[in-house]
Order: structure tokens, then sequence, then C-alpha cells
């Protein structure tokens, strides 16, 4: 039987189901306690289906992914929730858009087209939100006399699609705050469609997490009805962490990365020869701080994608000195100077951020184990 491996369990990705439902619940009590549902955002864990699981029990409104191979997999594993593309579909993906999603988020009348000739060839009636940039410049409409023309198109000549809504993103490229006047913009635009349709629309969808400090603080615009929520469940750190809202009803270690220690030494801490560059062409600085206690894990930057910053290790005492492909180098003279240690076959833990979140999910190196 040579060649057949079996992996023996490390390193591997915890997660609490309860906390995430937990996280879920809380945040979903709260938006519909000010009239706003929540689009279960999954692509944050890569659309892991045990937890899209809890995002469906919950009673979500929607389950939402910027992948639609991750909806499609949903939609295969018998989950029943309505499927919410949230990236703008390339005309390349309408077909699969129609088939696989209920509701896409759209900017550009040649895709409203062609989802409107897929939706005729299926069948189906295919809901759609039109997106209006309204200053973080990502994805939308900036003139708004074009996504006014656009809507009475749908609404009028697209017999395959429903107009459902307007939505809009903050935050993400331009860093722009979700205040409660820029929310009002997307707001005024709606109503401005609504005459002209002559009817209210179904969705006025407010932005993703950060709008979330919105409904915390009591002043969403009143007419904004959903929001799209992938990291304020998943992890709830951001909130906290960039806007100092308190968060504590959330659980942020709904996630927990393990790893093996795999040797321990006193070694000194410049390196030893002449210094040219590190494995990936970079030049780096080296701080002698003298001999200290290293701990090398079976954990490398192909597992957690790149910075050592996102990983956040849960003991004190123990520092990230850095990574290399397969390796993960920790300082732990702090946690041995408090009487500590760590031995060959200790498991350390680590908190993640979103982009670590993102890889390790995404990883099939890695275990994933949920409780
Ligand atoms: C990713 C994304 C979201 C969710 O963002 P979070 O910050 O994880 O809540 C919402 N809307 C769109 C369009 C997105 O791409």
């Amino acid at each position: 039987m040579s060649g057949i491996y079996r992996k023996r369990g490390h390193p591997r990705l915890v997660i609490d189901l309860f906390k995430l439902k937990n996280n879920i619940n809380k945040v979903q009590n709260r938006c519909r306690d000010c009239g706003v549902e929540i689009a279960g955002v999954i692509k944050g864990c890569t659309g892991l289906i045990p937890c899209v699981e809890q995002f469906a029990k919950a009673g979500c409104r929607w389950i939402a992914s910027s992948r639609l191979e991750q909806l499609a997999r949903v939609r295969n594993s018998g989950i029943q929730t309505d499927l919410m593309m949230i990236r703008v579909p390339g005309l390349s993906e309408a077909e699969d858009v129609v088939r696989i999603c209920d509701y896409s988020l759209n900017s550009e009348l040649v895709v409203l087209e062609e989802l409107n000739r897929q939706a005729r060839e299926q069948d189906k009636l295919h809901k759609v939100i039109l997106m209006a940039d309204i200053g973080d410049l990502r994805e939308g409409f900036w003139d708004k006399e074009e996504m006014l023309r656009v809507a009475m198109m749908v609404e009028k000549d697209m017999k395959n699609l429903e107009l459902a809504g307007v939505g809009t993103n903050v935050g993400c490229y331009g860093s722009v705050v979700a205040t409660s006047e820029k929310l009002q913009e997307l707001v005024d635009i709606a109503e401005d469609i609504e005459n002209h349709i002559g009817r209210e629309l179904e969705i006025i969808s407010g932005g993703a997490t950060t709008s979330l400090m919105r409904v915390w603080d009591g002043d969403l615009p009143e007419r904004i009805n959903m929001l799209r929520v992938g990291e304020g469940i998943l992890l709830a750190r951001d909130l906290k962490e960039y806007f100092g809202y308190d968060m504590d009803e959330l659980f942020s270690d709904v996630f927990t990365l393990r790893a093996e220690v795999i040797e321990v030494k006193d070694k000194p801490s410049h390196p030893v020869g002449e210094i040219g560059i590190d494995a990936f062409g970079h030049q780096m600085e080296y701080e002698d701080r003298g001999i200290r206690r290293r701990a090398l894990l079976a954990l490398g930057k192909v597992d957690f994608g790149g910075s050592i910053d996102e990983l956040l290790p849960r003991m004190d005492g123990i520092e990230i000195l850095g990574a290399s492909s397969d390796h993960t180098i920790l300082d732990i003279q702090d946690l041995v100077d408090r009487g500590g240690d760590l031995k060959v076959g200790d498991v350390v833990e680590f908190d993640l951020n979103y982009a670590t979140m993102v890889y390790l999910t995404n990883s099939d190196n890695i275990e994933k184990a949920y409780i």
C-alpha cells in the first residue's frame, strides 16, 4: 500500500457552527428590527456548505456570492434559499447566472439584454438589482440618467427580467463611509425610478458589512430594506477594529487555524552570513535581539496566502517572525520568559482576518473540521 497518504489532521481549520449561527441570528434580528432583511454573503468562507446551511437554517432571505461556482454548489446541495450573484456578471456568465441564481446585481445594458435573452430561452423570470455608484468607484452606474434609462428598459422591454430594485456598494475600493447621508442618495435614486415606472421597488440594497453601522446606530435611511453581509457575520472584526463599534454580542472566533510545531530551538535573531534576498526575492531587515527561542510550524504562505500580519496568534507571548511557502517561524521567547513553552508536536491556534479566511477556506491543503 505504499504511496497512500492520509493527512493526520494539521494544519486544520476549525469552524464553530454554533458561533456562526449566533452571529447570523444576532445580525439578522438587529436588521429586522429596522425593517432590513440580510443576504448572507458566503464568499468569505468560499461557500463551504456546512456554513451556508447555517445561513439557510436561520431563515436568511438570500444567499449571495461573487462566485458562480459557489452558488452552483449551494444549489446542488439542496438548499432552497434564493441565490444572488453579487459580482456584476460578465457576458459569458449570463447563461449560468440565469440557470443558477434567482437574483443578480447589474450595471451594464448589454449584460441585462443577454440575461433577458437567456431567461427567455430557459423560460424563467430572472430578478435584477441595478447598482448605483455613489462614490466608492467600483461597480455601478455613475451617470444616474443612464441608470434611469436602463431601469425603464428593463421594466418595459425585457419581459424575462424583473426589476427587483436598486443597490449600492461603499467602503470597498474608495473607502467611502456608509453614512446616513450617503445612503440617502441611493434612496433618492430609487424613488426617482419609482416615479418613472409608477410602482414601488421590492428592494433597496444599502451595502455590505460597513452599512451595519447604521443599523447599530439606528440611523439607516428608512427605505433601505436589504443589506448584503459577509464579514460582519463570519469574522465580526472590522466594525470593532476600524470603527470602534461594540460588537460583543458577536463571536469573532468562528474560525480557528491550528498548526503543528515541528521544531523548537534557541537561535540567533539575526541571520548569520552574507545577507542577500529571501525566498520571495525581497530584501529584508532583521533586528538583532540576541539568542531567542523559536518554534517552526508546518504551515506556510501556500496555505494562508502571503501576509503574516493577517494571522493572529491566540496565545500571548508568540510573535510571527516570517514565513516561506511551507514554514512559519515564531519567536516564543516572551512566552518562555513568562514560564510557558512549546514543544514539538504542540498545536498553535490563530484567529483569522478576511484575507486569511478566504485563502484557508479555499485551500485543499487545509483540513476543515466543524464543531
Ligand atoms: C463582498 C460583497 C459584499 C459583502 O461584503 P462584506 O464586507 O463581507 O459584508 C456585499 N456586496 C457586494 C457587491 C460584495 O462584493
